[in-house]
C-alpha cells in the first residue's frame, strides 16, 4: 500500500498515523528479537512501518530481505529505506527495481552518511548523486513508489543555515516527494519552527515526527554527538538522577516521549514515527498513552 495514499485517507477521516522503524538484525539472535518484535506491535497496526539501509552490500542484501519478508508476512505498509552511498546511479537504478520486485512500494529516499561517518566529508560515489534530492527525482520518474524524504529539525549538520534546509525539504516535494520523517528532537519547538520554515518555502506535504525514547542512560551522550539534536538540560537532569536504575530510565524514557508526541499532536503534527531499536516495550507503552489500541 502507498504510504502518501495511506496519509491522505487517515487525515480524511481525522485520524493521526502512527508508525515505527527497525534495523536489518546483524545476528540470528539479533532476527530473533527483531520478529518477536514485529509480532508485538503488529497488533498496533501501525500505519506503516520502515527499515533502515546500511552501507555495506551485506546490511543492504539483509535490508531487502527483512522489508520483503515484512511485506509479505505482515501486509503492512512498509517504507524501504536507500541511500545515494557508493553507488552509481546504474547501481541504483537495479536496487529499485529489486525492490519492486520484492513488492515493496514505498522508499525513503537518502542520500545517506559519509562513509568514514557523519562529520566527515562527503564523497559522490562514480556516476552517483551528491544529494538525495537527485534520488527523489530518479524514484519520480521511474514510478510506481511513494517517496518520502529526510528532514532535521535542527538542522542537518553540513548544512550552512535552517532556511537552505527548509528550501531543501520543499525542493523535494516539489521533486516528488510524498511525506518527510524527522531525524530524533527532543523539544516539540524544533519540529514547530522547522515546519514553518519549510511552509515558507512551499511545503505542505506530510511531515512526521521521529522520536526516539531513551531506553539507556547512555544514549543521551550519543545523541548530540550523533545526530545533533539537544537533549534538553532539565530532562537530562531528570534521568541523570534515577541513571542507575534501569527500569526507572526506561519508564522515565516512555513518559518523556508521551509527553512530546502528545504536544507535537496538539501543535498539529500529522502523527508520530518511533525509532524502536527493534524493542518493542517502550513502543508499546508509548502507543498505548497516546490512545493507539492493540
Ligand atoms: C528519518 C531518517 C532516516 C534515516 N535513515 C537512514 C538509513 O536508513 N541509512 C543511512 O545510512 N542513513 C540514514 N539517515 C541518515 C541520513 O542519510 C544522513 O543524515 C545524511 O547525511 C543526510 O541525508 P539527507 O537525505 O537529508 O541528505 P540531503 O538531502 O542530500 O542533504 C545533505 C546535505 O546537503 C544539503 N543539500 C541537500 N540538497 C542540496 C542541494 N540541492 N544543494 C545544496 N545543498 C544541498 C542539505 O542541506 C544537507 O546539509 C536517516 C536520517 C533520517 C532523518
Amino acid at each position: 500500500m502507498l504510504i502518501r495514499d495511506v496519509l491522505k485517507q487517515l487525515k480524511a477521516d481525522g485520524q493521526l498515523s502512527f508508525s515505527c522503524e527497525f534495523f536489518p538484525p546483524k545476528s540470528p539472535e539479533g532476527e530473533a528479537t527483531l520478529w518477536s518484535t514485529i509480532e508485538k506491535l503488529q497488533p498496533f497496526s501501525p500505519s506503516f512501518v520502515s527499515v533502515t539501509y546500511g552501507a555495506g552490500g551485506t546490511t543492504q542484501d539483509v535490508s531487502l530481505g527483512v522489508t520483503q519478508k515484512i511485506v509479505h508476512d505482515t501486509g503492512m505498509p512498509t517504507l524501504a529505506h536507500l541511500t545515494c552511498v557508493g553507488a552509481s546511479r546504474a547501481e541504483l537504478s537495479v536496487i529499485v527495481d529489486k525492490f519492486a520486485e520484492a513488492g515493496i512500494e514505498n522508499i525513503l529516499a537518502l542520500r545517506g552518511d559519509p562513509t568514514n561517518g557523519p562529520g566527515t566529508p562527503w564523497v559522490t560515489a562514480e556516476g552517483g548523486f551528491t544529494y538525495a534530492i537527485e534520488l527523489v527525482e530518479m524514484l519520480s520518474e521511474r514510478g510506481g513508489f511513494s517517496i518520502g524524504v529526510a528532514v532535521f529539525p535542527e538542522g542537518h549538520p553540513e548544512s550552512s543555515s535552517l532556511d537552505q534546509d527548509a528550501r531543501v525539504l520543499a525542493d523535494k516535494q516539489r521533486a516528488g516527494a510524498d511525506f518527510a520523517v524527522t531525524n530524533l528532537f527532543f523539544s516539540a519547538q524544533h519540529y514547530f519552527a522547522m515546519v514553518e520554515r519549510a511552509a515558507a518555502f512551499g511545503c505542505d506535504m506530510p511531515i512526521l515526527p521521529g522520536l526516539m525514547p531513551v531506553t539507556n542512560y547512555n544514549q543521551i551522550a550519543r545523541f548530540a554527538t550523533l545526530s545533533g539534536a539537544e537533549f534538553p538540560v532539565e530532562l537530562a537532569e531528570k534521568f541523570e538522577a534515577i541513571k542507575d536504575d534501569s527500569e526507572a530510565v526506561i519508564n522515565l524514557g516512555i513518559e518523556s516521549t508521551t509527553e512530546l508526541a502528545q504536544e507535537l499532536i496538539a501543535g498539529g503534527a500529522p502523527g508520530i514515527h518511533l525509532y524502536t531499536l527493534n524493542r518493542s516495550r517502550s513502543t508499546r507503552d508509548i502507543f498505548t498513552n497516546l490512545g493507539v489500541n492493540a
